[in-house]
């Protein structure tokens, strides 16, 4: 009866530490949770939990960890058999239970690292891909096929179009999310694909970007889900115009139907007092977030709350109002 009393003690005492250190390391950053994995079994069985792997955020490795350059895009690129071996053992780590990704803004990625992510998170619902790296076709048509649940993706200029859109359409039939990331041109071809590969769109963002009006007409018009379009601070304008200006405000207000019109979120920008992300992180002159630390933000956040992918402050939808 002793020890009976006692082993049941011992298993409660257990199952406390056990939620105690899951409770601290939901506070830690993934390099720091790789590094409380290896000081012993306890530990290590702690870190496994599954809550501390829904959101897998490497945009938090820091470049202390690989001795490279801070802030630099395409960091990392020397240092690929480290940054393969960290993958493997988070993944590792994360048995599967990763529903949402969000690659660094600064680490380079190769087509074998991306597979390699791609088979240990199949159940992946969001995925904000690299800004930099070298992909194939049969890479990127590689991770779709393992990504088939995937609802919502961030598209860089690192994944050609031509190689992401048909994949889409053959294996991720669930996708009502896109983003186009800075360093990304959003043109007509894009809003053709996306009609024909991704019908089921409800949410675009194009944020921060230069973007074609006939391509916004073209998923305003044809995607019939479409319930909001993201165009802070994108450089819209008239392809068939030589002339290199970004079309306005009024200029929308102009081209586009009313009810094309309601479904934009817009900012006016700095001088109006702009309310979006861009113009709040914009004035971050912090030395260690420059050149590109008001860029990484933007890639990684969004005004459309679904999309965004940090712990930042959301703020409100904002959509166009008629006068
Ligand atoms: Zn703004």
């Amino acid at each position: 009866m002793h020890r009976s009393n006692s082993g049941g003690r011992k298993d409660q005492n257990d199952r406390l530490l056990y939620e105690i250190l899951v409770t601290i390391f939901a506070s830690l950053n993934i390099v720091d949770l790789a590094v409380a994995s290896l000081v012993c079994k306890t530990w290590n069985k702690a870190c496994r939990d599954p809550s501390l792997w829904h959101k897998l955020d490497l945009s938090t490795l820091t470049s202390y960890c690989f001795n490279t350059p801070p802030n630099k895009i395409g960091a990392y690129r020397r240092s690929t058999s480290k940054i393969t071996q960290f993958f493997k053992h988070i993944l590792g780590l994360s048995d599967g239970n990763t529903t949402c990704l969000i690659f660094n803004y600064y680490v380079y990625i190769t087509d074998e690292q991306l597979i390699t992510i791609a088979e240990r998170t199949r159940k992946l619902k969001r995925v904000v891909l690299p800004k930099t790296g070298d992909f194939s076709r049969a890479g990127v048509n590689s991770a779709m096929k393992l990504w088939r649940g995937l609802e919502s993706i961030t598209i860089t200029s690192a994944v050609p179009g031509h190689y992401i859109f048909p994949a889409l359409g053959r294996y991720c039939n669930n996708i009502t999310e896109m983003k186009f990331s800075c360093g990304c041109i959003f043109e007509e071809k894009h809003a053709e694909a996306m009609v024909k590969y991704t019908p089921n769109l409800k949410m675009l963002s194009i944020r921060s970007i230069p973007a074609s009006m006939k391509a916004l007409q073209c998923v305003l018009s044809f995607l019939e889900h479409l319930k909001m379009v993201n165009v802070c601070h994108s450089f819209i304008r008239d392809t068939s115009d030589r002339r290199l200006y970004g079309l306005g405000f009024e200029d929308l207000r102009n081209c586009l139907s009313p009810l094309s019109l309601g479904k934009l979120i817009y900012c006016e920008g700095y001088l109006e007092g702009g309310w979006c992300l861009r113009c709040q992180n914009g004035h971050d002159n912090s030395r260690s977030r420059q050149p590109y630390g008001p860029l990484e933000d933007v890639w990684r956040e969004d005004e459309i709350t679904s999309l965004a992918s940090g712990n930042h402050n959301i703020i409100p939808s904002r959509t166009l109002t008629l006068h």
